[in-house]
């Protein structure tokens, strides 16, 4: 039997002004997928990913949930289903990287000082599965970029979501912490069977770290399928108008880029 996908967007059309941003996005989710969405700049993933968690409405087609339709959903019950990660998060007050964790759980108190003892539990598991323990008691404006980006995952994980979506967590950070990150997603989704989507700059990383990519090109989905299914050399050169080669990575089963700039 195949298993009903957790998040499946049907025909989505979207536009902010004027211009479809999204057009005719269908994608699908099965639980326990790790799946990286690519593209240029402004082809429309964050816009996508907004979509799927319910933030933005899609002109046209729907996204559902569990086979639930996301628009008929309250705030709550979507955020208990999908968490998003996003790219940045200004926090103007002193928290505490616990207080942060801790309003990861208001889809499921009405206050913080509402609180149950699971609750706590979660925050505090959360705060283990994320490698946060030992940062608990610090501000979070006070964290290098790595250990925020840890932060807000472990908020995110706090809601207990089924899907984690992620807009370029790894964008901002040195490669060792790029790895990190990596990791902590890697093991969420093996270990706990936390389905993962997340936007991705690096295609190197995308290919070495999710089973499938799914391709965005002006709004619409181009490619969808392994790392050697979809880095391909002519189709880098069309989306991304960039010459590369693309080889074996050495140790890894997965295609990698190299760049051949013009006066290379
Ligand atoms: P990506 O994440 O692939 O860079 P985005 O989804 O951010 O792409 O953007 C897709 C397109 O939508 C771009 O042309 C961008 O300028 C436009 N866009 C994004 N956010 C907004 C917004 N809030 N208002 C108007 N246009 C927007």
């Amino acid at each position: 039997m195949i298993d009903e996908p957790i998040v499946a967007a049907q025909g989505v059309d979207f536009s902010y002004y004027n211009g479809l941003v999204l057009r005719d996005v269908t994608l699908t989710l099965a639980p326990g997928a790790m799946v990286s969405l690519i593209g240029p700049n402004g082809s429309g993933k964050t816009t996508l990913l907004k979509i799927l968690c319910g933030l933005l409405k899609p002109k046209r087609g729907r996204v559902l949930l569990s086979g639930r339709e996301v628009g008929r959903l309250s705030r709550r019950e979507i955020a208990r289903e999908v968490a998003l990660v996003p790219q940045e998060l200004s926090v103007p007050f002193d928290f505490t990287v616990r207080e942060m964790v801790m309003l990861g759980r208001t889809p499921y108190v009405r206050h913080l000082r509402g609180m149950t003892p699971q609750d706590h539990e979660v925050v505090e598991r959360t705060l283990a599965l994320t490698n946060t323990a030992p940062l608990a008691h610090r501000p979070f404006n006070e964290l290098s970029g790595g250990e925020q980006q840890r932060v807000i995952i472990a908020m995110a994980l706090a809601q207990e979501p089924q899907v984690l979506l992620l807009d370029e967590p790894v964008v901002h950070l040195d490669v060792n912490h790029q790895i990190e990150i990596l990791e902590l997603i890697r093991r969420l989704n093996r270990q706990a069977g936390l389905t993962v989507l997340a936007t991705m700059h690096d295609l190197n990383l995308a290919s070495l770290y999710f089973d499938r990519l799914v391709l965005l090109d002006e709004g619409r989905i181009v490619a969808s399928g392994s790392p050697g299914e979809v880095l391909r050399e002519d189709t880098i050169r069309r989306v991304f108008r960039a010459e590369v080669r693309v080889q074996p990575h050495p140790v890894r089963p997965r295609p990698q880029l190299v760049l051949l700039p013009p006066g290379a």
